[in-house]
């Protein structure tokens, strides 16, 4: 086969064929085809899109790049999470060992940060020792040792994701509907969990902006999962302003424990809660939202979350320490202040923005070799709807040289606009979506 014909038909706007579509995919992990090629075809597809079966097939030869595991050995039924990324979405740390204490195993398989989102892994990674690189044997036997493991995709666990979500991140083509399905369900679908709920976010920070496109996503991650025989449920949440208060990588890791910890913040709690109980009830583990959320609150007031969080540090080679004393975590040289300019209300804090400052800081990638720096990133201490006066510190930055960050600490003072009215805050959980994709099979997906 030609990878040229391959570029030239999707150019053209036209379906490539499931031969086409296994040929590109082997080849290029394989390092047959030119990152050029399919940084080339991978524009094509954003602007031109693909078809359900175009969508269905890449997300098997994805899948099929590396192994398929067996979770039979973990003995009862699994759910995982997944988030189509957001600024300062830690929820993950948060809500996975929340699950894994209320008795329902959670094999997670996570990504790295993709454009000005973040990623799991990365995070994670900010523990000093912590391996996200899990052999398939060692990751089912944690899970049903002790009901959380988190891993990466690898060079066994669909490698081709590994390779498309690097070139994504560097070429904008991160915003599109059938390669970000096909990203997150290749990977899910090759740990092979019974449930999986999905974390779909719209607004400026998230990777997709408009309702209708998440709703489509939504109808076609479900679609996908119910072709593939998993149990799936997307959750719309808002990205709006950063999640939480912390945005970067070792920093976030010191916000969701505390969360698990009991110290909120509230946003974030939020959405754990309601990821969480979509999780308890996929798994059949409670029979109602309100059931599943009392289990959650339980699991957070009794510290089991944060023990099941500690555990896994401990089985992934990190050091648990930092669980009792997150200053053990890389701490940035810098931190300079940002102060109000004026007196009244947070009316907004745009997430892409302050994504955009934590990647240039080096809590992301901007290039597909960059090293991520884990100390670095944005600490927002006044969020949306908060009273502030002229002079108070609002935000903070951290740091890996005075220069970068002087030049933040000006670009956050312009994310954020003070009004004088408080602003409406809206719930940021906007609709639970079960079913859906059905469109017809001519539809093009974007
Ligand atoms: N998460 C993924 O795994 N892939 C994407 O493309 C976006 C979010």
């Amino acid at each position: 086969m030609d990878i040229g014909e391959i570029i030239a038909a999707k150019r053209d706007g036209r379906r490539l064929s499931r031969e086409q579509i296994e040929y590109f995919v082997g080849a290029y992990v394989r390092g047959a085809i030119a990152d050029y090629h399919l940084a080339a075809l991978l524009m094509a597809v954003y602007l031109n899109g693909m078809t359900w079966d175009e969508v269905y097939h890449l997300t098997m030869a994805m899948r099929d790049s590396g192994t398929v595991l067996d979770l039979g050995p973990v003995g009862s039924a699994t759910v995982d999470k997944h988030s189509t990324g957001g600024v300062g979405d830690k929820v993950s740390l948060v809500v996975a060992p929340l699950v894994a204490a209320a008795g329902v195993p959670v094999p997670m398989v996570s990504g790295r940060g993709l454009g000005h989102t973040g990623g799991t892994l990365d995070k994670l990674e900010s523990i000093p020792g912590l391996r996200t690189d899990l052999s398939p044997d060692a990751f089912i036997g944690q899970v049903r040792e002790s009901g959380l493991a988190i891993m990466g995709q690898s060079e066994r666990i669909a490698p081709a994701d590994g390779k498309l979500y690097a070139l994504r991140d560097v070429t904008g083509t991160v915003g599109s509907v059938p390669l970000i399905a096909s990203s997150i369900m290749c990977k899910k679908l090759a740990v092979d969990p019974d449930g999986l709920v999905f974390d779909i976010k719209v607004g400026q920070g998230a990777v997709l902006t408009t309702e209708q496109d998440i709703r489509r996503l939504a109808g076609l991650l479900n679609r996908i999962g119910r072709a593939a025989g998993m149990k799936t449920v997307a959750v719309l949440t808002r990205m709006d302003q950063p999640l939480g208060r912390a945005v970067g990588n070792a920093v976030e890791v010191a916000e969701a424990i505390g969360c698990l910890s009991g110290e909120g913040p509230k946003d974030l709690l939020e959405v754990t809660l309601a990821l969480g109980a979509q999780m308890l009830l996929l798994a059949g583990a409670a029979d109602d939202e309100t059931e599943a959320r009392d289990k959650l609150q339980d699991m957070l007031r009794s510290g089991a979350g944060l023990r099941s969080f500690r555990e896994m540090v401990r089985r992934q080679g990190g050091r648990e320490e930092v669980v009792d004393d997150p200053g053990q975590l890389p701490e940035a040289p810098w931190r300079l202040k940002v102060s109000s300019p004026g007196t009244g209300y947070i009316g907004s804090v745009n997430a892409l923005e302050v994504g955009r400052i934590s990647v240039r800081l080096g809590a992301g990638r901007q290039q597909l070799d960059d090293r991520v720096d884990h100390s670095v990133g944005v600490l927002v201490h006044k969020k949306v709807g908060d009273a502030v006066s002229k002079g108070e510190i609002m935000a903070e930055v951290l740091a890996g040289d005075e220069k970068r960050g002087l030049q933040a600490a000006k670009d956050i003072s312009r994310a954020v606009v003070i009004s004088e009215q408080p602003p409406d805050v809206p719930s940021l959980v906007m609709d639970i979506v079960e079913g859906g994709g059905d469109e017809p099979e001519e539809t093009i997906y974007r």
